[in-house]
Formats: structure tokens, C-alpha cells, sequence
């Protein structure tokens, strides 16, 4: 028997009629070095329109071409992220901070047909048109130096003379809610590019996720700074669920640095604000050096790889800010688990809630298998492979036009689960903590160290600005760890002294015996620690290596 309920399509055009119409008056404001642009939700839904016709009557753009962005957060990206879907094209979000082969070959993977460049990243895209046959149409969004783009093969258009004169309303079509809306490529460590393409209905159920108070929950009282990318996993979400509450937004466009992110926050005021924790650090230490009122953050949320707890503490003991810490992946939208403590705990004894990954919201379904392939017990001890499962997750990469969906056995257990590659444990009460990826797994004498605990509380020394903590060959335990530090300014080398320190936290058969001072630990394009570059240094004989034993 069927139920008696509609079957309303799950789009993002619902998403954003709501927005521009009940939150019309809602603002967008995106912080330019001089005067802050300043639209409104009503502004961004009715230039979405005009984008939208220009796309589809200027550029001949039709339902299921990709169109890409090379952009900062600003409220003309804002303006594609919604255009793009809800005309039923693939918006296709470029990140900036990738290798130029790796860009070119997503671009060449996705057969994107436009590319929306803003005009201060045109010396990153000039020099790769030659090598991007499918692309027929630049579109140069703000200033820049066009003449870069001189004899391209591609038609180029400015932004504001494209969808000048257009009308201010669109006829959404009403899509299947299974058809794809946008995709985004992973960062890719090993082998190339993976392509994970969100659904209209996968984005609007991630929204209606992140809107919950388990979640993170904003009201239309909040200003959100997302420092998150939107060319990295849709910005957390962050834009979509701002236009079904009516969020005012604060996008920092290419200010990213820590001084012009704490004058944007004194200035425009945000309540709420998402990064990852090396973002977080460098506010800290500006904060520091050059104080600013930040004191209408209330909450924000770190991500993308593990927050040291020593940064949590600090933000909250210096500056009241509450910060949550929250775990995801670009094939999980990318929201996860959210650490809040349970009912009632508060003050310290929330702390050990509060510093795991936390726990899963109903949709997503959790399961960690052990080394042996079998399923492992939520004992908060039982270590394993993180799989998950649900209606935002994904079920296969992108295979390319022709190709089928690509379902690596590394990536998808053979009953559609999602490996995620993290390891970790998970409590009888469902909290999360991840102590390695399964590929920077330090395994001693057939015993898991995990580098991230180690790395957690050499950060929380005051000598120690950042510490990477990874696995190198060892003749008689297969793999020990060896310890690389940042030190802080004033500091002076004193291995002898951190090992005593770690002694006092961890098992003494984990202590390093190698340690080395680095300059800086070797992140990734979206600012995670890069440890196969690490581990490839030590292999090169490029670290200076001391031993310490006891
Ligand atoms: P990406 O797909 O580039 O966003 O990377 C996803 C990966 O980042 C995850 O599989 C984790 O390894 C890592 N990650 C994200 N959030 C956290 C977190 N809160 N703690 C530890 N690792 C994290």
C-alpha cells in the first residue's frame, strides 16, 4: 500500500525561491579590501534568474551541461551555485588551490562547457585554456586583467554586461530530484581525480540536516562567515541552508588571511563562522599579535581534519567562542558527525565529547570494520575502517560522459557502504573518534599508534606551534613513529623534554624515538596536513633526524 502524501521533488529551486521570497530581505555581503558589496537574498534570486537566461539564451547552455566556477565565496559565485542547478545544468565548482595538471584534467574529466572565472584568478586560468577543448565560454566575473585572455580560443563575456537586461524571474524546470545539481572533484593523493556528483534531492536533505540544533542549527538572527571554500564540498552546505533560514552571509571573497578575516569580523559582525582548524590557528595568533573585538562570534564550527583540543580551549577560555568540531568528506556533502556533548554535560566534563568527532545525525548510518574484514563493536576501544551510509552519501564517482559510475573496492564495500578510510572508534553512546587515516596508520609490532592523539597533545605544549606525527620504516617494528615540529618563536629544541611530556599522556612503548624541526608541516590544497609529503622527505634523507630514547 502506498501512503496518500504528495510527491513533491526535493530541488534546490525550492531552496531558493524560499529564500528570495520569505527572506528576501535577508544580505549577502561580501567583503572587498574597500566598501563591502551588500545584496539581498531578493537581489541574488532575481540575478539568479538573469543568469540563468543568459546561460541558457546567450551561451546556448542546456539541462545536464556542466558548468564550472573558479571563484572565491562572493555573492556572484552564490549567484551560480543557485542559476546553475536550478536551470538544471551541473554547477561544477573548481578548486583554486589545485595542481594546474589536476585542474586541467577535471576540467578535460567533467567536459565542462563555461567556466565563470572571477577576473583575479585570470592568471591561473589564461595560461590552461589551450589545454581545455571544452570549454567554449569564459565568463569574467569583477575586475582583472582581461587582456590575459587576448586571442583565446573561447568566447569571453563579462559577468554584469551577460545577464544585464534579462529578466528578473525564470520558469524553474521541475526536475526529477534524483538528477545531478553539482558536482566536485576530490583532492586525489593517489591515482587521479574523483568526481562525486550531488543530486538535487541529496543537497536539499544535507540543508534541511544542517538546520537541525544537533547540527548546527542557525537561525535568521545569525550572520554566517563561511571561510570554508565554496570550491570545496559546497562550502559545508553552508549557502543552501542559509537561503531556507534566512541567514545573512559574510563572504570573505579572497581575504582569507588571518588579518583581514579578523577586521571583516569586527567590522561586519558574524555570529557564526565554519574553517578549517590551520585557519583557526592563524586568527588565534593575530588575535594575539594585532587584538580585535571579535566578541559577536558566538559559535563556530572547525572541520576538515582533526582540531588540536588546545585550539578549541583557547578560543573558548581567550575569547567565549564556542567552537564545535565536526567531521565530513566531499562524498558525504559533507556533513557527518557534530560533536555536541550529550544532555546535561557541561564545563570539563564535556570536554571528552566534545574534542571526538562526535556523533550522526539519524540520516547517516555508521559501521567500522577491524583489520579482519568483520564488523567492530561500539566499545570506544574497537578500532576500524569508518563506513557510512545514507541519502547524502555517496554511492560512486563520476565515470565521464560516456562512462559508467566508478566504484573502486577501496572506496565502496560490496554492499554500497562508503569506505571512508578513516580509522577510528566509535562509544557505546555513538561518539566518533577518529585516530589516523587507514593510509597514515602508524602500525608498531602489529600494534595501531595513533599519530593524531600524539599530534593532539604535543600541539597543546607551549614550545609547539604544529606537530605531524607519521610512520617510517623501522627494521625491527615494522613502522615507528617519528615526531616533526614546528617550534614557537622563542623556543629552543628540547626533544628530551616533549618525549617526557608525551610520556605523561600516551602508552611509553608509542613514545618517538625520532624527531625532527620542520619549518612548517606540509599541507594539502585545502590546507589539511600533507603527510605523504612528509614521509617521502624523511625517505629522501631531506628531514634532519635526532633519536631520543629513554
Ligand atoms: P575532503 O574530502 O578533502 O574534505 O577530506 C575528507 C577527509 O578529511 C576525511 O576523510 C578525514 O580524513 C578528514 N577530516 C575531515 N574532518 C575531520 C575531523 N573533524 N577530524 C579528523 N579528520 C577529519
Amino acid at each position: 500500500m502506498y501512503s496518500t502524501m504528495q510527491d513533491v521533488p526535493l530541488l534546490v529551486s525550492r531552496i531558493l525561491r524560499h529564500g528570495s521570497t520569505i527572506h528576501g530581505g535577508s544580505r549577502v555581503t561580501t567583503w572587498t579590501g574597500a566598501e563591502p558589496q551588500r545584496r539581498t537574498f531578493a537581489e541574488i534570486g532575481a540575478r539568479s534568474a538573469q543568469l540563468a537566461h543568459a546561460l541558457h539564451d546567450d551561451l546556448g547552455v542546456r539541462e545536464g551541461d556542466r558548468v564550472a566556477t573558479l571563484m572565491w565565496n562572493n555573492a556572484e559565485h552564490l549567484e551560480a551555485y543557485f542559476a546553475i542547478p536550478c536551470m538544471g545544468s551541473i554547477l561544477h565548482t573548481l578548486n583554486l588551490r589545485l595542481p594546474v595538471d589536476q585542474l586541467v584534467w577535471i576540467v578535460n574529466h567533467a567536459a565542462d562547457r563555461v567556466v565563470l572565472v572571477n577576473g583575479t584568478l585570470l592568471p591561473l586560468l589564461a595560461p590552461l585554456l589551450p589545454s581545455l577543448p571544452s570549454i567554449d565560454h569564459v565568463v569574467v566575473v569583477g575586475p582583472g586583467d582581461t587582456s590575459l585572455l587576448d586571442g583565446c580560443r573561447p568566447a569571453v563575456h563579462s559577468y554584469e554586461t551577460l545577464i544585464a537586461g534579462h529578466p528578473t524571474d525564470y520558469d524553474w524546470p521541475e526536475l526529477d530530484e534524483r538528477t545531478a545539481a553539482a558536482m566536485c572533484y576530490t583532492s586525489g593523493t593517489t591515482g587521479d581525480p574523483k568526481g562525486v556528483v550531488y543530486s538535487h534531492r541529496s543537497m536539499y536533505l544535507h540543508s534541511l540536516q544542517l538546520n537541525t540544533v544537533e547540527s548546527i542549527g542557525l537561525t535568521n538572527a545569525d550572520t554566517a562567515l563561511p571561510v570554508v571554500p565554496m570550491f570545496h564540498v559546497n562550502a559545508w552546505g553552508l549557502p543552501h541552508a542559509a537561503f531556507m533560514t534566512g541567514v545573512n552571509q559574510l563572504m570573505p571573497d579572497r581575504f582569507l588571511q588571518p588579518g583581514p578575516l579578523a577586521e571583516m569580523i569586527e567590522a561586519e559582525r558574524p555570529t557564526y563562522a565554519a574553517a578549517v582548524p590551520t585557519i583557526w590557528q592563524g586568527l588565534l595568533n593575530e588575535l594575539d599579535a594585532n587584538p580585535r573585538d571579535v566578541s559577536s562570534l558566538r559559535n563556530v564550527t572547525i572541520g576538515g581534519s582533526a582540531c588540536p583540543p588546545a585550539l578549541m580551549k583557547e578560543f573558548e577560555h581567550r575569547h567565549g567562542i564556542n567552537v564545535c568540531h565536526a567531521w565530513g568528506m566531499t562524498e558525504t556533502s559533507p556533513l557527518g558527525s557534530v560533536a555536541h556533548p550529550p544532555r546535561g554535560l557541561t564545563g570539563d566534563d564535556a570536554w571528552p565529547y566534545r574534542i571526538s568527532q562526535g556523533r550522526f545525525p539519524a540520516s547517516v548510518e555508521p559501521r567500522l570494520i577491524g583489520p579482519d574484514g568483520r564488523e567492530q563493536p561500539w566499545d570506544g576501544e574497537s578500532a576500524g575502517e569508518l563506513e557510512v551510509r545514507g541519502p547524502w552519501i555517496a554511492a560512486a564517482y563520476y565515470g565521464g560522459a560516456d562512462g559508467e559510475p566508478l566504484r573502486p573496492e577501496d572506496k565502496f564495500s560490496p554492499d554500497g557502504w562508503l569506505r571512508t578510510g578513516d580509522v577510528g572508534t566509535i562509544s557505546p553512546d555513538g561518539y566518533l573518534t577518529l585516530t589516523d587515516r587507514a593510509k597514515d596508520v602508524i602500525k608498531s609490532g602489529g600494534e595501531w599508534i595513533s599519530s593524531v592523539e600524539m599530534e593532539n597533545h604535543l600541539m597543546a605544549h607551549p614550545d609547539i606551534a604544529e606537530a605531524a606525527v607519521v610512520a617510517v620504516p623501522d627494521d625491527r617494528w615494522g613502522e615507528r613513529p617519528l615526531a616533526a615540529v614546528v617550534l614557537t618563536e622563542d623556543a629552543a629544541v628540547d626533544y628530551a623534554g616533549l618525549r617526557a611530556f608525551l610520556g605523561e599522556r600516551v602508552a611509553r612503548w608509542q613514545l618517538p624515538e625520532r624527531w625532527s624541526t620542520i619549518t612548517e608541516v606540509p599541507k594539502t590544497s585545502v590546507g589539511k596536513f600533507d603527510k605523504k609529503v612528509l614521509r617521502a622527505r624523511y625517505a629522501d634523507g631531506e628531514l634532519e633526524v635526532t633519536t631520543v630514547g629513554d
